[in-house]
This record gives structure tokens, sequence and C-alpha cells, in this order.
């Protein structure tokens, strides 16, 4: 609740988010191998998240963290803007924003891939917490869920349903025994990301590392920033971080690939072996469907924005 208000009968409505000061991170991209720097800053309410690329001409440096920008979901999600300007890996610190409650931000990038950092989100909460987390004058405006929509490939599918907060219940099942099926449910707050699903790294086969290498995909891949699952063993010497980390690691995608609706939803999220491609599926549909969801447009000048008076 902000500081400073009073008067037992007012509903406190919440309010959008941004960065308190710029920090950044170093690292390399997962499938480029290409080193980054990512400098989370401040933003404008009602500015969503947006993405800029600093190595290129500041006219076509701007990607909106939103669905219609997706151009690729292969492994992972790719963004780009009319111009062709693309931001690869997006979905860790889309989940962190997502995650943390973050409703406006800046991401810099001064490369083509968001730093794979450790492979969780870790690293980009870290970051925020570092930054510090600003409470703005606007309301916030979350993308409220109104009908029940499905999409299915094969034996997988994810569905958005209406519920009062963002909720989501990932089921995976692999052939590989060290992972088998997993399944994980959570009603989103920033204490329950941070503890239960942030630390959770992305995963791979050992036996797909090569054909993986071959497609100019996980160059940056290596044990320091995934687990490595061959059959019924973890090659990483020191093994899993939750014993459920792989499903966890499924639920941190989403929340990063969800928050390309391009606001907080109020909805909730089952899917069973969902992956990049099917979520961005899901979001697509729903979003251009309009009776499927509803979200109030930004107002100018807000009511909370006049000096306080207390009704009594
Ligand atoms: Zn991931």
């Amino acid at each position: 609740m902000p500081a400073g208000r009073s008067g037992e009968s007012e509903i406190v409505k919440p309010r959008q988010t941004t960065l308190d000061r710029a920090v950044a991170c170093q690292g390399i991209g997962l499938h480029s191998g290409a080193p980054a720097t990512l400098t989370l800053r401040a933003a404008k309410p009602d500015s969503g998240i947006v993405f800029v690329r600093t190595d290129v001409d500041p006219l076509v440096a701007t990607v909106a963290a939103v669905a219609s920008n997706v151009v690729d979901t292969t492994l992972s999600t790719t963004l780009a803007n009319a111009a062709g300007t693309r931001v690869a890996t997006v979905e860790h610190v889309l989940a962190t924003l997502n995650g943390l409650g973050i409703d406006n931000a800046v991401v810099e990038i001064d490369g083509p891939e968001v730093p794979i950092m450790d492979g969780s989100a870790e690293p980009f909460v870290a970051l925020v917490n570092r930054a510090g987390i600003k409470t703005q004058a606007s309301q916030r405006r979350p993308l409220e869920v109104r009908r029940s929509i499905e999409v299915r490939r094969g034996d997988k599918w994810a569905r958005i349903e209406p519920a009062p907060a963002f909720a989501i219940d990932v089921t995976i099942d692999f052939e590989a025994r060290a992972v088998a099926r997993q399944r994980h449910e959570l009603v989103l707050d920033p204490e329950r990301f941070a503890r239960e699903i942030a630390r959770a790294r992305t995963f791979g086969f050992a036996d797909e590392v090569e054909h993986l290498r071959a497609s100019g995909l996980a160059r940056g891949g290596s044990l320091d920033n995934a687990v490595v699952v061959a059959g019924d063993r973890i090659l990483n010497e020191d093994g899993l971080r939750y014993a459920d980390e792989f499903v966890r690691h499924k639920v941190l995608d989403c929340l990063g690939d969800f928050y390309l609706a391009g606001a907080p939803i109020l909805g909730r999220v089952a899917a069973f072996c969902t992956g990049h491609k099917l979520n961005h599926e899901l979001i697509a549909t729903m979003l251009a469907d309009p009776t499927a969801w509803y979200r109030a447009d930004p107002i100018d000048a807000p009511a909370h924005a006049r000096p306080l008076v207390s009704a009594g």
C-alpha cells in the first residue's frame, strides 16, 4: 500500500510501477554466444515494457514487448519491430518484470540477444532489487480475461480463463526419466515468484546439443547456464536447485511469454507440455478476439494525482 494514505473506507487500487534507477548486467546470449550488456531503466506510466537496441540506428532501435512483434518461437522467444530490428531470448527478463509486478521499463541491450546469465531469472531479480521499485501515479490497467480460450497442437494444449489474479498450472511430461512428469501451480505474487520460480534454470538434453549447435542454436549454452539431462542423469555437478526445477522453469517461461499480452493478466492459465510457440498462439488467439478480454483505456489526469483530501 502506498505510504501516507489515510481513510479506512478508501479502496486502494493498485498503481503502476517502474524501476527507481538504472542498473546493468553483462553476459552472453544462449543461442548467439554473443556478449551483451543489459540495462534496465525507468519508463513513463502506460508505456509498458520496451526493448531498445543501443547498437543500431536509434530510429529503428525500439522493439515493444508485445505479441504482435513475436517473429520466432524456436526454443526461445524473439521479437522484431517493423524495421526488422530483432531482440532474441526475451522471456526470462520479461518473466522477472511480470513476476515482480513491474508495469513500465526500458530494457536496453547492446546486441541481438538478452544475456542468458545463469539460465534462470535470479540475476534479473537481483538487478531489479538493486534498482528498487517505484510506484507511479497512474492506476494499473490489467488485461482481464473475459472468456476461456484454448489452443492445441497434437496432445499439447494451453488454455486461459477468467480469474481474479494471474494464476498458472503447468504440467510437463518428458521421456527422459530425470524429468518425467511434473506439475506446478502458482498464484502469482512477487515473493512467491522470487522464492519458487526465479531460480529455476533453462534445460536441455545432451543428445540434442550437437543438433542444436549445427542449427546455429545454443552456441553460448553450457553447464554454467543450463541444466543438461542425459536419460536419468543430470550432468551438472551440483545437481538441481529444486527437485522439480524443470516444470518451474516452464512456469518461468510462461510468465515471460504471457507478459507479451502487453499488460499484467487477470486470468488463469492451464497448460500441458506447452512451449514458446503454443504460449504465443494462446496470447495471439486471445488478443485477436475482442470479446475474450477487456483493458481500461489510460486516464490522462488520474484522480489520485490531485492533492489528497481525506474523506474522514
Ligand atoms: Zn526459459
